[in-house]
């Protein structure tokens, strides 16, 4: 799990025009409206990223007709991302330091959207423990890797809004997954009707070796269809080849896609160099999606195009560098 709360320092404060109880922070990567006096620059605070789910405790009642939800807001003009509460809010005993991670200590879990009638199967068993779930980080929290692959060229894909699918070949054996489970064979579950649609299982039987394709199922009935589809979809954006437990890099994912006819998501730039600025990055991605040019996008994916593994580093998913950044104005546009 990454961290959604954690101790992090107000690097800068700023007024707002026009307002005289709140003013502007600045934590980790992150725009956040506070109140005003709360803290002081420099103070440490406790940071909860937006999709964090907040107890039912007095202190957070607040947040009850937000559904306990954390969400892009907003105000006066100002995206506000992410909440501050005073280090007060700890609980006894907890150990304070700049980074720590306190997600649990508060009972603070991620929100994710619940899963569409059309996708919700019968659970064979668990997500598979020889595959990596999908998951993306977000840049904000990143700095670090910033600083460190600043120059880097990297491939940019669209962030596409539905939900995650794996397909999977291991020792004779076809698996279909959502995001947290696999799911055993049937009629009506979109991801199966999807992969026969596709010819999936052929396709990675056709393969040398173990292998598992994963990408984003979108369309009808899925996360609210925001990009206007007929039927479902699959548009992939990881091969993991099992066997050397190793991510495909960008040419040999693209490459094998499309010699077995399977779509990828859009791949909006193979040439992009990496530059050490978040707010740069949210700028790129607040575009419109090159799927439906009228809806926005949800946001963008930054992966080097070879394969980078940061091994002593707690960010990633199996160690790999990739990152998401979100376009604020969906997260504004569809309540997240
Ligand atoms: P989130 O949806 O915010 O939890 O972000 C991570 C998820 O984005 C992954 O688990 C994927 O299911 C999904 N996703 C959608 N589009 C892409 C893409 N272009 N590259 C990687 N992951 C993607
Ligand atoms: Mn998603």
């Amino acid at each position: 799990m990454r961290k959604l709360a954690s101790i992090q320092r107000i690097k800068k404060l700023e007024p707002i025009e026009g307002a005289d109880a709140i003013e502007k922070a600045y934590v980790l990567g992150w725009q956040l409206v506070v109140k005003k006096d709360e803290f002081k620059p420099g103070d440490l605070c406790i940071y909860c990223e937006i999709d964090s789910l907040m107890p039912p405790k007095p202190e957070f009642e607040f947040l009850r007709a937000r559904g306990m939800r954390i969400k892009t807001a907003r105000l006066r003009g100002q995206i506000s991302q992410g909440i501050a509460f005073p280090l007060s809010y700890l609980p006894a005993g907890f150990e304070v330091e700049e980074g720590a991670d306190c997600t649990d200590a508060l009972g603070i879990t991620k929100y994710d959207p619940p899963m569409p009638a059309c996708l919700n199967g019968v659970a064979k068993g668990p997500f598979p423990g020889f595959i990596p779930k999908t998951d993306e980080t977000r840049v904000q929290v990143l700095q670090d890797i910033l600083d460190k692959y600043v120059g880097e060229t990297c491939y940019v894909t669209e962030k596409l809004d539905g939900s995650s699918t794996t397909y999977f070949i291991n020792n004779g054996e076809f698996g279909v997954c959502s995001r947290n489970l696999e799911l055993l064979e049937d009629s009506e579950n979109s991801l199966w009707k999807v992969a026969r649609e596709q010819d999936i299982e052929n396709k990675l039987r056709s393969l040398n070796g173990n292998y598992a394709f994963q990408g984003e199922m979108i369309g009808e009935g899925i996360q609210g269809n925001k990009l206007k589809l007929r039927g479902q979809h699959i548009r992939f954006f990881n091969v993991f080849d099992i066997d050397n437990a190793a991510y495909l890099d960008f040419d040999r994912f693209t490459s094998l896609m499309s010699s077995l006819e399977l779509s990828t998501v859009p791949v909006l730039s193979t040439d992009y160099v990496l530059e050490n600025d978040i707010e740069v990055l949210v700028k790129k991605a607040t575009i419109r999606s090159s799927i439906c040019t009228e809806a926005w996008a949800e946001g963008i994916v930054i992966r080097p195009v070879k394969e980078r593994i940061e091994l002593y580093n707690n960010h990633f998913v199996h160690s790999r560098v990739t990152f998401k950044a979100i376009n604020p104005e969906f997260l504004l546009k569809y309540g997240e």
